[in-house]
């Protein structure tokens, strides 16, 4: 049994049932403090660990973007939930291509665990940037901004209320017999109006706007651009989507806390939202696989393969397919891509633009 099941069975039983949001907060602070969750030996894997070619095609976009902010110096290039590293150290590789880049920019990594902090120090050690660490994008000195984040979005808790008669009712976790249980709070919601169908599961992700509205703040504040990458959707929708899954399996999200990695699906159009309500201009959303290929994914297979062996090459292009494949079950399709920026960038590379009024 692990400690984690100890304490949140401790505090369910003095305080009463937690929320849904608590009860991630919990598991994922413990969950990504403890372990490396990426790649085959860990629970899922990430874009920038298929291939090189991600990062690569993001630090094209990063150089294109501060090009055409007139190559500011004192820029912050920030990347939220970093993982190992290896996309930056990727996106890092592509800036020689502007070699004023690197005399322009410090490196800016928002990560919670120390695990994966000295995990990233490793892979980007040898780049010759000068890197930073935060807890907080709150923590990030001002100056022209270049932001990414891969899958960080999805593993912000939510709050989730459920659809009754008698409103939205917020979703708990409560004790059944020293057993991890959903259940409901019996008084509603008020604020959230009156549900249209009894049973619809509506995900509130607090967390994720505070960070979005920060960081669109910023990016009005002192010029920049961000780019968001994620699995989601273009809301509103109804729907469960807290999902736990460990060694690349779907568990059961209350079996193993702080054990398994916990994801909710990202509604694009409520952070849109948030940052045009903070006077940010967005971009997209556009399919990952369309928005790789419109950076030209293709055209960096082909010149990798160039100089592969026979089984390098067939692991670039698997890699290619993996990334860009369609249809329901493609990370091509159910990964989107939402560019945030200054009100004067009207335009980003691979990325169709957005009017505010969305
Ligand atoms: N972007 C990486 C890793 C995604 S996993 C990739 O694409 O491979 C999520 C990352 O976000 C991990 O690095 C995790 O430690 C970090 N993280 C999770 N919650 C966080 C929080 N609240 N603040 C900062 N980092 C967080």
């Amino acid at each position: 049994m692990s400690a984690l099941k100890d304490t949140l069975r401790e505090t369910i039983a003095l305080e009463g049932p937690i929320t849904v949001e608590r009860y991630m907060s919990l598991c994922l602070r413990h969950y990504y403090g403890t372990r490396d969750p990426l790649g085959s030996a860990g629970d899922f894997t990430t874009a920038p660990e298929i291939s090189q070619m991600f990062g690569e095609l993001i630090g094209l976009w990063m150089l294109e973007v501060w090009n055409g902010m007139g190559r500011p110096t004192g820029c912050r290039l920030i990347e939220l939930g970093p993982g190992r590293g290896t996309l930056m150290a990727d996106l890092l590789r592509a800036t020689p291509l502007l070699p004023d880049f690197k005399a322009a920019a410090t490196v800016h990594l928002v990560e919670t665990s120390p695990s994966l902090r000295k995990k990233q120090q490793d892979a980007l050690a040898a780049s010759g940037f000068s890197l930073h660490w935060h807890d907080r994008i709150e923590d990030v000195p001002p100056g022209p901004t270049l932001l990414v984040a891969n899958e960080f979005f999805d593993a912000l808790p939510v709050r989730q209320f459920v659809g009754t008669e008698r409103g939205w009712c917020e979703r708990l976790v409560g004790l059944e017999s020293e057993r991890l249980i959903f259940g409901l709070r019996p008084e509603p919601e008020t604020a959230l109006g009156t549900p249209l169908k009894h049973g619809d599961i509506l995900e509130w992700p607090g967390a994720s706007i505070d960070v979005f509205s920060e960081l669109a703040r910023r990016l009005v504040r002192d010029v920049g651009a961000a780019l968001i990458l994620d699995y989601g959707y273009w809301g509103p929708a109804f729907g469960d989507t807290l999902q736990a899954l460990k060694a690349h399996r779907p568990v059961d999200p209350l079996e193993a806390p702080g054990e398994a990695d916990l994801t909710t699906h990202v509604d694009f159009h409520r952070l849109a939202q948030a940052a045009v309500v903070q006077g940010a201009r967005t971009h997209g959303i556009a399919a990952q696989g369309d928005f790789l290929q419109a950076l030209g994914i293709d055209a960096r297979a082909a010149a990798l393969k160039a100089r592969a062996t026979p089984a390098q090459a067939a692991d670039i292009d698997q890699a290619l397919a993996r990334l860009t494949e369609r249809g329901p079950t493609g990370m091509g399709d159910l990964f989107k891509v939402l560019a945030v920026t200054h009100e004067a960038i009207d335009a980003v590379p691979g990325l169709p633009a957005l009017s505010p009024s969305s």
